[in-house]
């Protein structure tokens, strides 16, 4: 009875400990200080038209960290550096794996970042591995900043885009953000903070 004790208490703490370099795994994309300086913005008014994400606000330079493990690219109308005239600095990952509501070949996309993404297109990245930091870059040409408070916008595209009506009834494929941070959080509270986690 004892070893069965003990057994169930090591597979407790093994289910309790998710280790975020495991794919299977989602994570929160700030320091869990931040964890609740987000609402559900989706679909509010903006200066391009309707908000597609969820902006977590967070001081420039806090790390962002990759919520699924994925490939790195580019995302659709960024030039050199990951520079998009709306988004600022910004890097597009393709999810590896089926994970919770996030399906493999779907896109998170996150913007605004203080400065380029050190990764390259088609670089693999861990779930929790470091992308960029917080930033307030955007809305102009290459270089524009401060036009807003720094934050980071994420984005959630279904991999097949408008061709999964039932998951996403925008046109870019755009899915609420929303609900996935909340779930995640839920699900595994954010990570404590690391060394590292200021710049
Ligand atoms: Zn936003």
């Amino acid at each position: 009875m004892i070893l069965i004790g003990a057994a169930a208490a090591v597979l407790f703490l093994v289910l309790r400990s998710p280790d975020p370099t495991e794919p299977s795994v989602t994570v929160f994309p700030l320091p869990e200080r931040y964890a609740g300086s987000y609402s559900n913005d989706w679909g509010a008014a903006r200066v391009q038209g309707t908000h597609e994400g969820t902006d977590v606000f967070a001081p420039q330079g806090t790390p962002i960290r990759s919520v699924t493990a994925g490939t790195v690219s580019r995302a659709f109308g960024s030039g050199g550096k990951g520079w998009n005239n709306l988004g600022g600095y910004t890097v597009m990952i393709e999810a590896s794996y089926d994970v919770g509501p996030i399906e493999r070949g779907d896109r998170l996309y996150y913007a605004h970042m203080n400065g380029p993404t050190p990764l390259e297109p088609g670089d693999t990245v861990r779930a929790g591995q470091k992308i960029g930091s917080v930033g307030d870059t955007g809305q102009g040409p290459p270089g524009t900043r401060g036009k807003f408070e720094p934050h980071l916008h994420l984005g959630w595209y279904a991999g097949w885009g408008f061709l999964e009506p039932n998951r996403s009834e925008a046109s870019s494929g755009a899915m609420n953000p929303y609900p996935l941070l909340r779930g995640i959080e839920r699900d595994k509270p954010p990570q404590k903070e690391q060394s590292g986690d200021v710049e």
